[in-house]
């Protein structure tokens, strides 16, 4: 079998054997990127003389009988939106094109400590904004399983690279969906862990409330040996949870019995597609058939869950992005693009230096922050600003904003009801396979449905971990999630790891 092939958790056995190289591993992964990756497009950066210098530094360690980390001579692959010290971090954006962060991201910094192979930066929606990949402005993701489509987003490339086998385990985040659609639509499993799980040190920031890191990975067992590395308390973090990190590598193998799994009738209404109707029904007959009881539960404020994440998200990003005007942070306009802003008239005012006149105008700076902004932020990112900006202003603020954190509120009971009556929940991850490129572009609405199941995780601030559950027709993975109640983690890999024992769909990859 090829190395490509192997899970983590094997290729980690192997290491330690000393049966295989780093190098050898490293090597592979470059090479099947080359093949592949002019089409797919997973990586925005690929640094090959860094991984296989770290990849034969880590060697010689082992060989020499120093002790190495967990993750020892691993490729890992990061979404270019965690600071890497003195490394590119775009964001998939114009703004940040030249941006080299002078720090590592804690998330950066333990999978350097635990020694893993950072073997390149993959591609996302600009600012992790979007459900498709294809709002990166440097060019879209496609699907491995299918070129003409998208691989979802935002981690469109942490996805499709694991699903192409050009890496066997990356970071991805999720603000309202972008590990766990991602990774349904490409095969792969993704979790999401608990707000506060993991450090959001270094991560530029989208929706803060809202983000959360977490690990993209050929299986839960892989998911669990990544996770167990990144996650933790971190003092820069205020927010991140001061609970001790359970060994998730081991408990992943042990099974769960007497589980009980709720499942949302709504979420099989209007909407869903019938053959990821189908395919997750086929998974709940699956854990029935390990024993686990199925009951119905449901979520009421669900159906808000859309408008109250599109309130609060852009809130918090029209906030957030407020650095990036050319001074403070990210691109900067030059001085014609700031003349040709300037009408013929402006420009004799300009010309003749009339005080009182030039007083009239927009100051250069103003001029400078808003050249710079509308051309480094692509269209999807300034949508998003101009609903923030709107929910926040004065007058609508109670409206929009207030009355989005209320709702948030009661969408979070729904789930601490229902986690009541069951261990976790059951259902789709995206309402269909994987579309067409291209096929959403001209309707945000349209775009921003497709995170219909997975937005309230996020809002709740609960962990949540899409697993592939069967193909459609044409071949396209479908998905299933479960979601748990907060630092659940450790029951919805072992859950996962079960069913990954019972069907084997998590075991193909698209391309060889
Ligand atoms: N698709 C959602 C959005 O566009 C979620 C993105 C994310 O989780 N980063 O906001």
């Amino acid at each position: 079998m090829s190395l490509l092939h192997h899970s983590a958790a094997a290729l980690l056995d192997l290491l330690k054997g000393k049966q295989i190289t780093s190098v050898e591993i490293v090597e592979a992964h470059l090479a099947q990127i080359d093949r592949h990756d002019g089409e797919v497009h997973a990586f925005l950066r690929v640094d090959r003389q860094r991984a296989l210098d770290q990849a034969a530094a880590i060697d010689l360690r082992r060989q020499r009988g120093e002790p190495v980390g967990a993750l020892a001579g691993l490729p890992v692959a990061v979404k270019d939106l965690l600071c890497d010290q003195n490394e590119l971090c775009t964001c998939g954006s114009r703004m940040l094109e030249t941006f080299r962060p002078p720090y590592d991201a804690t998330v950066v910094a333990r999978l350097k400590a635990a020694d893993a192979v950072l073997i390149g930066r993959t591609n996302m929606d600009e600012f992790a904004m979007g459900g498709s990949g294809e709002n990166s402005a440097f060019g879209p993701t496609r699907n491995p399983w299918d070129r003409n489509r998208i691989p979802g987003g935002s981690s469109s490339g942490a996805a499709a690279c694991v699903a192409a086998a050009m890496a066997p385990l990356s970071i991805g985040s999720d603000t309202g969906g972008s590990i766990r659609q991602p990774s349904g639509l490409c095969g792969v499993t993704g979790l999401k862990p608990t707000y506060g799980r993991v450090s959001r040190y270094g991560l530029v920031a989208f929706a803060s409330s809202l983000d959360q890191l977490g690990p993209l990975a050929g299986s839960a067992e892989d998911a669990a040996i990544l996770l167990e590395v990144i996650a933790g308390h971190d003092p820069r973090d205020a927010t991140s949870i001061d609970a001790p990190v359970p060994r998730y590598s081991e408990l992943v193998r042990q099974p769960l019995t007497g589980l009980r799994l709720g499942v949302v009738r709504e979420h099989f209404g209007a909407g869903l597609d019938p053959e990821v109707a189908a395919a997750v029904e086929t998974a709940i007959d699956v854990y029935r058939s390990l024993g686990a009881t199925i009951c119905d539960v449901t979520l009421p404020h669900g159906r808000y869950g859309i408008a109250t994440y599109y309130i609060i998200a852009p809130s918090e990003a029209s906030s957030n992005l407020a650095r990036y005007d050319g001074a403070h942070y990210g691109y900067r306009t030059d001085e014609a693009s700031m003349m040709a802003e300037l009408t013929a008239e402006q420009k004799q005012v300009q010309a003749a230096g009339d005080e009182k006149a030039l007083g009239q105008l927009d100051s250069p700076l103003v001029r400078m922050y808003r050249r710079s902004r509308a051309e480094g932020f692509g269209p999807e990112v300034k949508r998003r600003i101009m609903l923030g900006t709107y929910t926040l202003s004065a007058g609508y603020y109670d409206a929009y904003y207030l009355k989005a954190l209320k709702v948030r509120r009661l969408i979070a009971q729904d789930y601490e009801t229902a986690f009541g009556q069951c261990d976790m929940i059951i259902g789709p991850v995206a309402p269909t396979p994987a579309f067409k490129l291209g096929e959403k572009s001209d309707d945000p609405l349209a775009m921003y449905l497709v995170d219909l199941y997975t937005v309230g995780a996020n809002l709740a601030g609960i962990p949540g971990i899409s697993i592939p559950c069967g193909r459609s027709k044409e071949g396209l993975p479908i998905g299933l999630q479960l979601q748990g109640p907060a630092l659940a983690e450790d029951r919805l890999l072992r859950a996962a790891h079960m069913f990954q024992q019972a069907a084997v769909w998590h075991k193909a990859r698209a391309l060889t």
